[in-house]
């Protein structure tokens, strides 16, 4: 009942649904239940905002598996995200602004159905731009951290970032009353992102070695320089290679370091 059925195919990407999303929606139709137009709209919602990041994925020469729909939420299966950062970053943050697109449009309609679509796409799209891993404003931070340093300093950056943000969640859960809910999402997050950071250690070989600090602040370097920041700086002409000086530190052109080696 949990695995997901095949419903269709948009764009060369397979759409599965859990069958019991579909059972609960056709009882919830019987029934006549108040929350059935709310919920068909979430779930329209839902698939818009994955074909949102399938669409960009593919735009970007990438391959996206399927769409799955859970009562959970959506996913699109994109494969070799993993080692694209920026592209990560771009697929993630098209989701979401579908979500406010639509909100947008239906802004400017003056309806009560229109009113109820962009209140479910407006949340759904600033929801899932809250920066904790793995929604997709986290996704979206981690692409920028992996781009600028590393898979592993990235997502255990992102990691703190979240933990930091879920322990705020956790609060305003204590202090408004939904701390079931809050403490849900927190486990949630500190799993996905714990199991994504071991993957990343063992596919890598290597543990974390820099600080939230240090992430950001070399995030911040590498798109203030752009590519003059990993680039290195073309070769000085007038630069004497080590093994061509006098063995005067004066006449010396290169590094100290190298003087020293030199020496030896
Ligand atoms: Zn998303």
């Amino acid at each position: 009942m949990l695995t997901p059925r095949r419903c269709g195919r948009i764009n060369s990407v397979d759409i599965k649904v859990a069958p019991i999303v579909i059972i609960l929606l056709l009882a919830m139709v019987l029934m006549a239940a108040k929350s059935t137009i709310p919920i068909i709209i979430l779930l329209f919602s839902l698939l818009l905002h994955e074909i949102g990041h399938s669409l960009m994925a593919q735009a970007l020469g990438l391959r996206v598996k399927e769409i799955v729909i859970t009562p959970l939420g959506g996913m699109a299966s994109i494969e070799g995200l993993s080692n694209r950062p920026i592209d990560e970053a771009k697929v993630a943050a098209c989701g979401p602004l579908i979500n406010l697109v639509i909100a947008g449009i239906c802004a400017l309609i003056d309806s009560d159905l229109a009113y109820l679509v962009m209140l479910i796409n407006l949340g759904l799209g600033l929801g899932n731009l809250f920066p904790v891993f793995p929604l997709d404003g986290g996704r979206i931070i981690r692409g920028f951290f992996s781009a600028a340093t590393n898979p592993v300093d990235a997502i255990n950056s992102v990691g703190k970032i979240s933990n930091y943000l879920c322990l705020v969640l956790l609060l305003f859960g204590y202090r408004f009353d939904f701390l079931i809910f809050a403490l849900a999402i927190s486990v949630y997050c500190v799993v996905v992102q714990k199991k994504e950071l071991f993957m990343q250690v063992l596919a890598n070989g290597r543990s974390p070695s820099l600080s939230l600090s240090q992430t950001i602040s070399k995030t911040f370097r590498y798109f203030r320089d752009g590519d003059r920041y990993h680039t290195p700086p073309p070769p000085d002409p007038h630069r004497k290679e080590p093994n061509e000086t006098s063995g005067s530190l004066e006449d010396f052109g290169g590094t100290l370091e190298e003087y020293f080696e030199n020496k030896k």
